[in-house]
């Protein structure tokens, strides 16, 4: 099956940051790709935006380098990315400089979408901000992209979110949170409101409880200075799996519409409890198979920051109390994958003897890798041997049930871009939402901080520290097996 590729409006999108990493390997990368497939109008235009002295074809040059080294090969179709190169130009500008914003408003055009990307570091948000509002380059129509991380706690995003409400309203700004482009993510919605099975099911009355696991096999290196001021909470659980946890937790909106979805995700954050010390597990990974471990990756040997965290989320309202959301993620864990597990409760009754052979239902929503659904059944085991049970997995992997290559699910940067373009901030979140994360987010790290909390070590390779196993064992229950 061929998705269906409607055309986005003519655009100048500008990159900030356009020879950075996350442009390089995303974000034009992304944008090729999306020209390939049609979507991308031929006459709109891509701006590379950094400090660097570079000219347009050096500019170009490097943008070529990247599709080469980003995309996949079948997907590379030379004539095509001679004609995308031929769509992006550059300027050299400093942020906090003068120089370069008038030579950057003589190639924006009036009647197209005017997008700008902030793909630098965080700091830098309000200046760029300001100076395209004093430099009258961004229009009424304008639209500001903005980078993770969003502030590293509540005062900190309050003041981000207040200077960019000095010169964008909220309708112009668009925080990206990447797991929310994810394909599964979105069908994640798609699966709750579209089909009558799950929804009825969908309460703490039949859901016993719902995991959520990132888990990535790399560390912190080359990163470490960086990644050792914010950590995993920080990191991951005040954003992504926040917004994955509100996605499953919240109430049908009245309708698939920017606010009515955001509305929702807000009441989740302001529901979720304050959580005990005792439902905390942070770890450090240790040095093993040669390789350093945490501490010898930042500069502080003595560092308290966590590269695992592991926790018990409970949600104060009618659907959900009394199901317990178990969340983590960790750097240097066994294997990369990233997946939503709701497991559901036991019949209430079994007329079965197999007692034994009887597993839960449990639906699994995979981020990756190949991202798809399984849901876990109880069948009856084939063969003569009596009326036996057995689990199988209905198993639908996006990419054979649409009949795509892996590689043709479009990336997330790709979709988000293009929803910029189209004026839908559905999968972005809204400021009010990023300040209520942060709020139940900093008396956490303040009390861990405050009590001079370390955390414990765990083997390079591993499912993460010891203690991760003992929050779910306590309860009964336990963790899926970490498997990529
Ligand atoms: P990066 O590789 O360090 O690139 C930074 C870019 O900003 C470069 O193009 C740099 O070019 C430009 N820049 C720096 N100072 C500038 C200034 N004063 N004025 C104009 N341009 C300036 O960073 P990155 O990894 O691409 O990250 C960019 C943003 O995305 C950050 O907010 C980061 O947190 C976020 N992010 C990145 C990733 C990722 O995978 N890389 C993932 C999630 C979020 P010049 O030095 O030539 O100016």
């Amino acid at each position: 099956m061929v998705s269906r590729v409607i055309p986005v409006e003519s655009f100048d999108l500008v990159i900030f940051g356009g020879t950075g990493d996350l442009a390089r390997r995303k974000i034009l990368p992304g944008l090729y790709r999306r020209y390939l497939a049609g979507q991308m109008t031929e006459d709109s235009r891509i701006i590379g935006a950094a400090r660097a002295d570079l000219t347009e074809e050096a500019f170009r040059a490097q943008v070529g380098a990247a599709i080469e080294q980003f995309v996949p090969k079948a997907r590379q179709d030379t004539a095509v990315i001679a004609e995308f190169l031929a769509r992006i130009s550059y300027v050299s500008i400093d942020a906090k400089g003068t120089g370069g914003w008038e030579a950057l408003r003589a190639k924006m055009r009036p009647d197209v979408v005017r997008a700008f990307y902030f793909s630098v570091a965080p700091s830098l948000f309000g200046e760029l901000a300001e100076r395209l509002h004093r430099h009258s380059i961004a229009d009424a129509r304008a639209r500001i992209v903005v980078e993770k991380p969003f502030g590293r706690d509540l005062a900190s995003a309050k003041a981000l979110n207040a200077v960019l409400a000095s010169h964008f309203s909220e309708g112009q700004i668009y925080r990206i949170d990447h797991y929310l482009g994810k394909e599964t993510v979105q069908n994640l919605m798609a699966v709750r409101f579209a089909n009558i099975l799950f929804e009825p099911l969908w309460k703490s009355e039949y859901i016993d409880h719902v995991q959520i696991t990132v888990a990535e096999t790399v560390g912190v290196e080359g990163r470490g200075a960086y990644y050792d001021k914010s950590g995993a909470m920080r990191d991951m659980v005040q954003n992504h799996m926040m917004q994955l946890l509100c996605l499953i937790a919240m109430e049908p909106p009245y309708h698939f519409d920017p606010d009515a979805v955001r509305d929702e995700k807000l009441k989740v954050i302001r529901a979720l409890q304050p959580i005990a010390p005792g439902d905390i597990v942070r770890g450090q990974y240790l040095a093993g198979g040669g390789e350093g471990g945490y501490l010898e990756h930042c500069e502080d040997p003595g560092s308290r920051t966590e590269s695992y965290i592991a926790m018990k989320v409970a949600i104060a309202n009618w659907r959900w109390q009394g199901t317990p959301f178990y969340l983590r993620t960790g750097k240097k864990l066994r294997a990369r994958t990233s997946e939503i597990a709701i497991t559901f409760k036991q019949p209430p009754h079994s007329i079965f003897d197999d007692a034994e052979g009887w597993k839960e239902n449990v639906l699994v929503i995979r981020l990756q890798p190949n991202e798809g659904m399984e849901l876990m059944m109880m069948i009856k085991e084939p063969g003569p041997g009596g009326m036996r049970l057995m689990q199988v997995p209905l198993d639908m992997a996006f990419a054979d049930a649409l009949g795509v290559e892996a590689d043709d699910v479009p990336d997330a940067y790709e979709r988000l871009i293009m929803d910029v373009i189209r004026g839908n901030q559905t999968l972005f979140m809204r400021g009010d939402e990023v300040e209520a994360a942060w709020a139940w987010t900093d008396p956490i790290i303040q009390g861990w901080e405050g009590r001079g909390e370390r955390p414990q070590g765990y083997d390079a390779g591993s499912t993460g520290p010891d203690d991760a196993l003992m929050l779910m064992h306590r309860d009964g229950r336990r963790w899926r097996e970490i498997k990529g």
